[in-house]
């Protein structure tokens, strides 16, 4: 199905939503400022384009999942409650899924899942499935292309709307949240995201679960100063397989959950529209303001 497009208020209103960063509102100064350098006295050109050159080595140094240069990520949950966020990745997984959802359920957790569109499409009754558990269902691009961080905005925005409109459609409820593949933003996807009404959502810890064939060391990453408002990764879908056995994060599930509630947490899926990651995530530098939550996440 191709992806239901915004309406054009709905676009407008999520561009005038946004706001850039101070890194973003310096950089595009600088580009201004060296374009008109440049017009003003050609000769300067040397100067002007080693400044551009250096601005976006900056910016690259910027893309790491964590970091808020760019704009605003959600890396805790707000507020002081004894509660953490668990997330996971790649799904859904015919196999995996279903054994992550009963093990939740056995601990009376909740969690949210950034699903891949075309495998949401392909599996509606389990996205079904994990609604009615009372667990969250978000964006996680349509087919995780590894090379989305390096796409131009309008190339991301199809790839974001698509997965956005096969969520939907298998499930009914659109997502609220978008977390890129491998989590690496690029400094375009902010007012692209103000344009989808998704916020980016990153995490406090992860296990490397995708990766590691040690349950062991993951279940370490994720469990080492497990803390009130935490936000931890793993994958229910392309997880790592131990040698042999079911997935990672099925093997390290029961013991992660075992320690949160041990240390008195409630396991909770990512805050509702009140707590919408764009109003409270991390900030610029010197705690810069972050942007108002779109239209579209605060509405929900
Ligand atoms: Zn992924």
């Amino acid at each position: 199905m191709p992806p239901a497009p915004l309406a054009a208020a709905g676009r407008w209103r999520g561009l005038l939503a946004w706001t850039p960063s101070p890194l973003i509102r310096a950089s595009l100064g600088l580009h201004a400022g060296s374009l008109l350098a440049m017009a003003a006295e050609p000769g300067c050109w040397p100067g002007a384009l080693s400044a551009v050159a250096a601005n976006h080595l900056a910016l690259t140094g910027c893309m790491h999942p964590r970091n808020g240069l760019l704009g605003p990520v959600l890396t805790r949950l707000p507020g002081a409650e004894p509660r953490i966020a668990l997330t996971f990745d790649d799904g859904p997984d015919p196999e995996v899924t279903p054994r992550v959802l009963d093990l939740l359920d056995a601990w009376g957790a909740r969690a949210s899942f950034f699903v891949i569109g075309e495998r949401a499409a392909r599996h509606p009754a389990l996205l079904r499935e994990m609604l009615r558990r009372g667990h969250g269902i978000e964006n996680h691009t349509h087919r995780h292309p590894l090379g989305f961080a390096a796409w131009g905005p309008g190339a991301m925005l199809r790839e974001i709307e698509t997965a956005q409109a096969a969520i939907a459609d298998a499930c009914g409820e659109a997502p609220r949240c978008f977390r890129p593949p491998a989590g690496l933003r690029s400094p375009l996807l902010d007012p692209v995201l103000s344009l989808a009404g998704l916020s980016l959502v990153a995490w406090t810890r992860r296990g490397y679960d995708a990766v590691s064939p040690h349950p062991g060391r993951v279940l370490a990453r994720l469990s080492r100063g497990l803390g009130p408002g935490d936000v931890l990764l793993l994958h229910d879908g392309r997880s790592a397989r131990g040698y042999p056995g079911p997935s990672v994060a099925l093997e390290v599930l029961p013991a992660l959950l075992a320690r949160i509630a041990g240390a008195g947490l409630s396991a909770v899926a990512l805050p509702p529209a009140e707590e919408a990651p764009r109003a409270a995530a991390t900030a610029g530098p010197a705690g810069a303001a972050a942007s108002p939550a779109p239209a579209a996440y605060a509405s929900r």
